[in-house]
């Protein structure tokens, strides 16, 4: 299993760039796995996963939770607004908060349900038209919008665009971090998380390293 060897990798990565290992946390990406490799990972102790749909995660989970209740779930993908009352109940954490519509609902049931999953914003870093996320130019004023809901904002999230040194996305996304006074940096895959632990990344979502290629339908 890859989990091992990912987190040894996390451990030196960290270690390399002066940080300690545990200010890492590794999100260990589950999403179209099959039943069994996800399995194999909780019986190794690993606790904390990523779904990027609601449904597929609301199909799964549940029955994981009744095994393992200490389970801590993170949405790393599109949230519609028609869906945030069930992301709310199912994720502990939410990485993908790009609108000022998704914003205002949040705050809605916050103040319902009288808790909120923890926040990450997430940064269109690349300005690609096809992807989610709020541009770099317009982050401050969305992420001072959310305190103003009293949302509770973490971090900052992105996805660097395929074709594109990652480098320069995580360094950007740490400085709108920084400017903007979070901690959390949600970036990192299976193909650059070291690089992002180097640019002080807190999240890394690691999906295929963990569990071998992601297998269709
Ligand atoms: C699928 C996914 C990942 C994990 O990708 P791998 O390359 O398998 O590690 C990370 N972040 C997001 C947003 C994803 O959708």
């Amino acid at each position: 299993m890859g989990l091992e060897d990912v987190s040894d990798r996390i451990s030196q990565a960290a270690q390399k760039a002066g940080r300690d290992p545990g200010s890492v946390k590794l999100i260990a990406v589950s999403k179209v796995q099959p039943g069994a490799r996800v399995d194999a990972v909780l019986a190794a102790g690993h606790r904390c996963f990523g779904e990027n749909r609601v449904q597929e995660a609301a199909g799964k989970w549940p029955a994981f939770r009744e095994t393992y209740a200490d389970i801590d779930l993170h949405l790393i993908g599109p949230l519609q607004t028609n869906k945030a009352r069930q992301a709310f109940e199912l994720f502990q954490s939410i990485h993908t908060l790009d609108r000022p519509k998704l914003a205002k609902t949040f705050a809605r049931l916050a103040q319902e349900t009288g808790s909120c999953p923890e926040l990450f914003v997430q940064v269109n870093t690349g300005e690609e038209p096809q992807k989610a996320g709020v541009l770099p130019e317009a982050a401050d004023a969305f992420i001072e919008e959310c305190r103003v809901l009293d949302l509770p904002v973490g971090g900052v999230m992105c996805i660097p665009p395929i074709d594109e040194e990652a480098s320069l996305h995580f360094a950007l996304l740490a400085k709108i971090a920084e400017r903007n006074g979070l901690s959390g940096l949600s970036m990192g895959m299976s193909g650059d998380f070291e690089k992002a632990i180097s640019f002080g990344a807190t999240h890394v979502r690691v999906g295929s390293a963990i569990f071998g290629e992601r297998v269709p339908g």
